[in-house]
């Protein structure tokens, strides 16, 4: 593991300065917020334009040329030497929750330019060009639907999710208008036809790489979920005066339930299952509840997996629900499949944390990015960066230095090897 190649890109000196540089950043980019004394960045909020300006002015100094495209993606760009070479994107999101954390998002967009820079001159020899994205929106804070940044180069954005409004009855597209950019350009927005992969890297979230000891981890899938709204009707009635053979108890019924999901999930590898909100009705400690209504959020990497896993726990609320003579509805919210990362660039990652003498475990992504809307358009793949405390979409989310290092490498290597692999291709088919 130490056959260090000569590669100027991985000289450590230079990384641990640039770890530096890359937490400055994330720390100046956290000032930039909606609300004073917090940090909160919706969709194309004012704030916006100091994020963008902060990081064009980096790409400048790294000889890359900056646009912001139709919905506010900030999009720089270094040209390959090679004629007509694909592009490799690299990114991740500039939006923020309310009240968040400093590296959810940010910290991939800023490691885009890292990279950048981490390859010195080699950046401007590779056999591909590369474009560093920050997304205007990934969180739905503003308009309730996630991901508008990514759904434009993938070309998703359509006329009913312009046409979406925020709780100020602002649509999107005025929200595009009034931020200064022209929809007409919305074509301009989409990827390039030979676009050669996307590369995000992002906090965990979670606590699974700190469990294991590991800095990094290589994302296998991003996992696909259903959420539905459940229903039980039974009957509101005297909680003294009715025989217990007699009650049609609507919360009992969904009791069941809920621990039936918490004890199928612990004994099914990969599986989430949640009931997050409950509402029982009339509400009051001396009536049987006649009716209750709940969420249920069930998550797997594989999708035939989680559909087993639905059915069984939607018939088992059915089960319990009619031996109580309560009637049980389910109403399906959203469904989405899961997403496995690209096969090749995951074995490159693999391949650099190896070279790098670091651990690599694989993980599933159990909540949404922006790799799933891009892999819809070319191979997309992850890197986690350890969470200190599982802690994230909160103020006190942190990275370790060391782990921001660590991704740097694995990540600076990740791209020299991809310049590799895509140099033995063109000569394969020359
Ligand atoms: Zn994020």
């Amino acid at each position: 593991m130490n056959d260090q190649p000569q590669e100027a890109a991985l000289q450590r000196d230079g990384l641990s300065r640039l770890t530096a540089e890359v937490l400055a950043a994330c720390d100046a980019l956290a000032c930039q917020s909606e609300v004073e004394g917090g940090i909160s960045r919706p969709f194309l909020c004012p704030t916006t334009r100091q994020v963008h300006a902060f990081l064009s002015a980096w790409a400048t100094r790294l000889g890359m040329t900056t646009r912001v495209d139709a919905v506010g993606n900030l999009r720089s760009r270094l040209e390959s030497p090679v004629p007509n070479a694909p592009t490799l994107y690299l990114g991740s999101h500039l939006d923020t929750v309310p009240n968040a954390g400093k590296y959810d998002g940010v910290l991939g967009v800023v490691l885009g330019y890292a990279l950048v820079e981490a390859l010195a001159d080699q950046a401007a020899e590779l056999p591909y060009a590369i474009e560093v994205l920050g997304f205007s929106e990934e969180e739905g804070v503003r308009y309730g639907v996630s991901f508008i940044g990514s759904r434009a180069l993938v070309g998703t954005v359509d006329d009913a999710l312009l046409d979406l409004t925020d709780p100020e009855g602002v649509r999107v597209r005025d929200a595009i208008g009034g931020f200064g950019l022209d929809l007409a350009e919305l074509a301009g927005a989409e990827a390039a036809p030979n676009s050669l992969g996307y590369f995000e890297i992002h906090i965990e979230q979670g606590p699974v790489l700190q469990d294991l000891g590991a800095e990094v981890g290589v994302v296998s899938a991003i996992v696909g979920q259903d959420r539905l709204s459940l229903h039980f009707t039974g009957r509101a009635s005297h909680a003294g005066t009715t025989p217990m053979p007699l009650r049609r108890d609507a919360l009992a019924a969904a009791a069941r339930l809920i621990v039936g999901a918490e004890d199928l999930a612990r004994a099914a590898p990969g599986l989430a299952a949640t009931v997050g909100m409950i509402e029982a009705r009339p509400g009051a400690g001396n009536v049987v509840p006649g009716e209750v209504t709940c969420s249920l959020d069930v998550r797997h990497a594989d999708d035939a997996a989680r559909r087993v896993a639905l059915d069984e726990l939607l018939a088992l609320a059915e089960r319990e629900a009619s031996a109580r003579g309560v009637e049980f509805r389910a109403e399906p919210r959203m469904t989405e499949r899961a997403v496995p990362m690209s096969a090749p660039l995951r074995a490159l990652l693999h391949q650099a944390a190896e070279e790098e003498g670091l651990v690599h475990p694989e993980l599933v992504s159990g909540a949404g990015h922006d790799a799933q809307i891009m892999a819809g358009r070319m191979p997309a793949a992850m890197l986690f960066v350890r969470s200190p405390n599982g802690l994230s979409h909160h103020p006190d989310e942190q990275v370790n230095p060391q782990d921001v290092e660590a991704a740097l490498r694995v990540g600076a290597r990740f791209l020299v090897r991809l310049a590799e692999s895509v140099r033995a291709g063109a000569e394969a088919s020359a």
